[in-house]
């Protein structure tokens, strides 16, 4: 992937920093607050602000945001900063209001991506208007209504179009809100290679701790730009207090980071090598953590055969996996020597753990 790749014909026309920078807070809450979050950013490497308004809450009771208010504090913001203002729509009404207070930048949340008619509602609504438009993935890691959505908004002549990743939410626990599951981006990326990727580390953490490496991630992938939700004080945020940053800590963040900037024909290989690698890390990690689980099953059987008092070792069973996983091997282009190699070294593991468990 060439840093060339983007027409970036958006970003370019508003002359937007690379690494496009959004940040404001999860939701409106006052005047005095959109306004005090605004004029601090307008020292940081922001360019839009974003702040939600109508806030699709999980379950009910919570903020549900201060509605249509909101647009005026958010014209205010632009007029006395000079950012570009961003909030999410979520209905064909969220669409008119948002075109009638001058919004810039549109975005569309997980939980509506999720639904076509809903999806197809606002596209039809923005028919015709060149405002910036925003896509985030769906709740669920599903590239296909991700993809859908896209197709939606460029059949309704939406030219500046962009995508935001935000992560999959999953049942079990991990130490992520919603999953990266980076995979599903970069697939995205590969299919629309024009189309700017962004990344919301704020939703995919949940925690303050975790957004600096996310964003990191994010950027060795070639991301164009980040959302980060920003609050002059997170801990009281009406809405995502734990996730939130201040403005100072997104100053500083912007420091650390590691931003590739360069254009040049070398800078142009280191970056699509540092991309493919981190890629790559992306891969591995989820070998091992499907090798993890393979191994929680292959103890759970243990526990089974020691209760049976079954051999560990069943060799009928084991060469019809070994069968299975060559054939496999072969449509992905893996070679029997190594497919053999590899799941000798994996079944040797399993017997191990399963002695473990018998002899406990
Ligand atoms: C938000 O950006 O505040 C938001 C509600 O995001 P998401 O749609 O990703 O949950
Ligand atoms: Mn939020």
């Amino acid at each position: 992937m060439e840093n060339t790749k983007k027409l970036r014909t958006w970003l370019d026309d508003f002359k937007l920093s690379h690494p496009l920078v959004i940040a404001g807070p999860c939701s409106a809450e006052t005047e005095e607050q959109v306004l005090k979050i605004a004029h601090e950013l307008k020292d940081t490497d922001a360019t839009v602000l974003r702040a939600g308004i109508w806030k699709p809450r999980t379950r009910p009771g919570n903020f549900e945001g201060v509605g249509a208010l909101g647009l005026k504090w958010l014209q205010k913001a632009k007029k006395e900063t000079g950012l570009l203002t961003s909030t999410e729509v979520a209905n064909k009404d969220h669409v008119k209001l948002a075109l009638e207070h001058d919004i810039d930048v549109l975005w569309i949340g997980a939980r509506t991506t999720v639904s076509p008619f809903i999806v197809q509602e606002i596209a039809d609504a923005l028919n015709g208007t060149d405002k910036i438009v925003l896509v985030k993935n769906p709740v669920n890691p599903d590239l296909a209504l991700w993809l859908g959505a896209i197709e939606r908004l460029y059949s309704a002549n939406i030219k500046k179009l962009g995508v935001i990743h935000r992560g999959f939410s999953t049942y079990e626990k991990t130490r992520y809100r919603n999953n990266p599951n980076w995979q599903i981006p970069i697939e995205l990326q590969n299919r629309f290679p024009d189309l700017p990727l962004i990344c919301d580390p704020s939703h995919i953490a949940g925690r303050r701790d975790i957004i600096f490496d996310i964003c990191q991630t994010a950027l060795d992938l070639n991301f164009d730009g980040l959302m980060v939700e920003t609050h002059y004080d997170p801990d009281n945020a009406w809405s995502d207090a734990k996730q939130q940053i201040t403005p100072d800590t997104l100053i500083q963040m912007m420091v650390d980071l590691k931003i590739r900037k360069e254009t040049d024909t070398e800078a142009d290989y280191s970056n699509a090598l540092n991309t493919l690698r981190t890629q790559i890390d992306v891969v591995d990690h989820q070998l091992i953590e499907m090798l993890g689980k393979r191994m929680k099953i292959s103890d759970q059987i243990g526990s089974l055969k020691k209760n049976k008092n079954v051999a560990i070792l069943q060799t009928k069973r084991w060469n019809e996996i070994l069968g299975k996983m060559i054939l496999e091997g072969e449509e992905n282009n893996l070679s029997e020597e190594f497919v053999l190699r590899i799941f000798k070294a994996i079944h040797q593991e399993s017997i191990n753990h399963q002695k473990k468990i018998i002899n406990s």
